[in-house]
């Protein structure tokens, strides 16, 4: 790939992005090959959903995972990020039925088969745009491995798992109660369920007995669910109740008898210490109704209207049946009071539709044996979860864990490998597809409808995605892969599932590392969300900005678990970095172009400034190295930008332009380590900007004197090593101090408000560095526009009356006639008066001396001493007169 004549002035991200992109693509750089001789390093993109749009989780996703990527690629791994999109289930369906309704279509109008067919087309679209906005990232992913999880690969994957699980008694079917979710519906899993803090109502409502005229009063949130109580228990210890146990009482509104029976699990303390048991809506009381042999009374239709159990209210919506309900029982005499209640309600996780707890028939894995060997993996260390706290956290939720509920009432996903006999009633579990009753041989089976939870198969993308259960040659060399990096909010909904399933399956974990990000907020730290308007979309971001700037600023102030904010400073910062990046290889490049070269650089006989580069780049590159390792990629990118920004471009560069002047002392060329120090910068930058310094390092590289060793590009060029022997304490102490005497030279001035232009005076005591510091007098002067310098052998002690600034530094110490700082414009003023005072006393003594009365009648020594108080004056007046101009 060629370059332009000559760098253009500034950096024009537009320009070059995708031109290297493409380059990349060509070259086949993102393509990771199995080579025994290389360390594999794996990450498995997390699964971007099929529901739309790219937003600033996915740009730092993408980042992260890149940086980790392309830093693995340059140290000589074969290097495979694999990426790929998750079919997504529910949400997906969602969406695609929003849009259908807008159309006026539905799902059952069109059947299985069309409506299968519009979600296909629309996950084609979606990835194709996922895919687009990747490139638009940079995203260094081997593309040719992408997959989808309804692929037959990933597919043949869950369906094999569910038969090993099936077979090993792991999964069953049951009735258990589940979240519904009326406008989807259909069953969802726990983590699927969204639980907001809202205030409704208690309502106290009395019982009677059966027999004789006593009552009983429970108290219940929600009072339609009265028409599906099977008992009333309380607990065995409350004296209050304890001659009502075993007795009958009347449910009101459907005149049904119910048992008063004791249950451990009711507390006393709530409401009346009498509670209403609704086995088939409540997952505690369904457990009280197992317990106590109680039956199941379903009142709810698939759409949370009343069915026929619920007598009068048959038909009703489920809030038109409470108030109807609420009505009777006040005309009854049977509503106690009411009171306001503050609890916890779940809601629809993707269309915040209120859930039903319902009994109900489903799919679940029994989760305990798969949980136990997943917990051991992290207690031993063979994972390890980044920050370290969410470990105690995933421990505790795995050691609480609950079966599985995984199936799912919907038709966009894996259809359950289940096959209903209709002749002997007999299950036929199957990866393949079978033609008939694994019992009866009858050809009359049906597939169960449903489809898995699309969290099964993400479950298995560390495996399904390089193979497995096939013994493909990917499996062996890329799995386990080594680092799980995602967002922290869904450790349980994925990680956890991952380790569990890949386990099972393998034998083996999953990833060795889980790295958990935080989240991104906007400036003021609110959570980014469509409703509330302040999303970044970052396509327009990076339009405006640049790719690297967005990247840049996404990882500014990230830590794992923590979230962090982005602000437009950040992105402003972004840019401004490419910006000086740009400047300074424009610099380079042009000072090579106009015939500047280079020696070998031998240390020992470079100057300070030099050795002192080295010794700041060798650190930076040690540094960065061991932060990588240790997932700290905000604070590796910060030290890149403080060693470039600070170290190499305002104090090496601007130090080298001396040295470059035709008129500069005789000193070596620091060609050779600028070029040096700029390639080597730009290697260890690209993981995080990789446009950019693909760009500047290109350019650099075409007009490299020879014997410059470079690879075809800086993507695939060797991650810099530290080189220990480059550190030079002696040169970095001379440094920092003539940096600190700059430093505060500018900072005076600045607070001393001196014009830019003007030149100040100042003393230099550089104590035991003071031959060191001397020899930058040019560069002292130059930097902080001081003159003259002059360099003091002993701390200077400001006499009495003597108007000075001294600046006590770690080492040395400044002294400025605060004389010389005068702003300019007072002194201006000043001058003027004076010469305006002067002129008028010159014309006073020139017209007394041409007085004829004056000279007559005066001393001759008062007339003398008349003429040389003119002489003074005039003299004074060319002299303020020349300070003027
Ligand atoms: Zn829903
Ligand atoms: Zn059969």
């Amino acid at each position: 790939m060629s370059i332009q004549e000559e760098m253009p002035k500034a950096y024009e991200p537009g320009k070059v992005e995708q031109k290297w992109y493409d380059f990349w693509l060509e070259k086949n750089y993102f393509r990771a090959e199995i080579d025994p001789d290389k360390e594999p390093f794996v990450i498995i993109l997390p699964l971007f959903n099929v529901t739309g749009e790219l937003h600033l989780g996915h740009v730092l996703v993408v980042t992260l995972q890149d940086i980790m990527t392309r830093w693995h690629r340059m140290k000589g791994e074969s290097a495979l990020w694999l990426p790929g999109t998750d079919h997504a289930g529910i949400a997906a369906q969602v969406v695609v039925e929003r849009l259908l309704a807008k159309e006026g279509l539905d799902r059952h109008q069109m059947g299985r088969e069309k409506f299968t067919e519009r979600m296909y087309q629309w996950a084609e679209k979606c990835q194709q745009t996922i895919a687009e906005q990747h490139h638009r990232l940079g995203s260094s992913c081997d593309w040719s491995r992408e997959y989808f999880t309804l692929d037959e690969g990933p597919s043949r994957a869950v369906r094999t798992v569910f038969v090993n699980l099936y077979n090993k008694g792991l999964i069953y079917r049951g009735e258990r109660i589940i979240n519904w979710c009326p406008r989807c519906a259909t069953a969802l899993s726990d983590l699927e369920v969204e639980h907001k803090e809202l205030t409704g109502h208690l309502w106290y409502v009395r019982y009677p007995l059966a027999e004789g005229n006593g009552f009983i009063t429970v108290a219940t949130t929600r009072p339609e669910t009265i028409l599906g109580d099977t008992a009333v228990a309380v607990n065995p210890k409350d004296k209050r109740f304890k001659t009502m146990i075993g007795k009958k009482v009347v449910l009101p509104a459907v005149n049904r008898e119910i048992p008063i029976v004791a249950d451990e699990a009711v507390d006393p303390a709530f409401g009346t210490g009498a509670v209403k048991i609704t086995p088939a809506h409540d997952p505690v009381d369904f457990e009280v109704s197992q317990r106590q042999g109680l039956s199941l009374i379903n009142i709810l239709n698939p759409d949370a209207t009343m069915n026929e159990n619920a007598g009068p209210y048959t038909g009703l919506d489920r809030y038109a049946c409470r108030e109807a309900i609420v009505a009777d029982l006040e005309k009854d005499g049977l509503l106690v009071k009411i009171e306001p209640y503050g609890h916890s309600v779940g809601h629809c996780d993707r269309c915040q539709t209120v859930v039903e707890p319902i009994a109900s028939e489903q799919w679940f894995v029994k989760i305990k044996p798969l949980a136990e060997p997943a917990i051991d993996a992290v207690v031993d260390g063979r994972i390890t979860i980044v920050p370290s706290h969410f470990t105690k956290v995933y421990l505790n939720w795995m050691e609480n864990i609950r079966d599985w509920c995984i199936s799912r009432q919907l038709w966009w996903g894996h259809q359950i490998p289940v096959w209903y006999c209709q002749d002997c009633a007999e299950l036929t579990v199957a990866v393949n597809e079978p033609e008939t009753c694994q019992h009866c041989d009858s050809a009359n089976i049906e597939q169960d409808p449903d489809v898995l939870d699309t969290w099964f198969s993400s479950a298995l993308v560390t495996h399904s995605t390089l193979g497995w259960p096939g013994d493909t040659d990917d499996l062996r060399y890329f799995y386990p892969t080594a680092v799980m990096e995602t967002a922290y909010d869904i450790l349980f909904f994925w990680v956890a599932r991952m380790i569990m399933m890949g386990l099972e399956d393998t034998g083996d974990v999953p990833f060795r590392t889980v790295y958990l990000h935080g989240l991104i907020r906007d400036e003021r730290g609110v959570k980014m969300s469509k409703v509330r308007g302040n999303v970044l979309d970052p396509i327009d971001t990076l339009e405006e900005y640049g790719t690297d700037a967005l990247r840049f600023a996404v990882i500014v102030g990230t830590s794992a678990g923590i979230d962090s904010k982005l602000s437009p400073d950040k992105l402003e910062a972004g840019r401004n970095f490419a910006n000086k990046l740009w400047n300074a290889t424009r610099f380079v490049v042009r000072s090579i172009e106009m015939g500047q070269t280079g020696t070998e650089i031998q240390r020992d006989l470079l100057p300070t400034e030099d050795r002192w580069i080295l010794s700041r780049l060798n650190r930076t590159v040690s540094s960065v190295g061991k932060l990588l390792e240790d997932f700290q990629f905000a604070e590796a990118q910060r030290q890149i930008y403080e060693f470039l920004w600070r170290d190499f471009c305002d104090w090496y560069i601007e130090l080298a332009k001396v040295r470059l002047r035709p008129d500069a002392a005789e000193s070596p060329s620091p060609m050779s380590v600028l070029i040096h120090v700029l390639e080597t910068s730009l290697r260890l930058l690209h993981p995080f900007m990789p446009f950019v310094t693909e760009e500047l390092w290109q350019n650099l590289k075409e007009r490299l004197p020879s014997g410059w060793q470079t690879s075809e590009s800086v993507m695939v060029a060797a991650y810099p090593q530290p080189d220990e022997t480059a550190v030079d304490p002696e040169s970095e102490r001379v440094m920092e101090a003539m940096i600190e005497i700059i430093h505060s030279i500018r900072n005076a001035r600045a607070q001393h408000k001196v014009e830019s232009t003007r030149w100040i005076e100042a003393q230099v005591y550089g104590g035991k560095l003071t031959s060191a510091i001397a020899s930058y007098s040019q560069a002292i002067q130059t930097l902080a526009r001081v003159r003259p310098v002059t360099f003091l052998e002993k701390r200077r002690e400001a006499s009495a009356g003597e108007d000075v600034l001294v600046l006590v530094l770690k080492e040395t110490e400044v002294v400025i006639p605060r004389e010389s700082m005068a702003n300019l414009e007072a002194e201006r003023k000043r001058l003027q008066k004076d010469i305006e005072q002067t002129q008028a006393a010159v014309a006073r003594l020139e017209a007394r001396l041409k007085d004829k009365a004056f000279l007559t009648k005066a001393p001759v020594v008062v007339v003398d001493k008349e003429r040389q108080k003119l002489m003074e004056g005039k003299a004074r007046l060319e002299k303020l007169r020349q300070e003027s101009i």
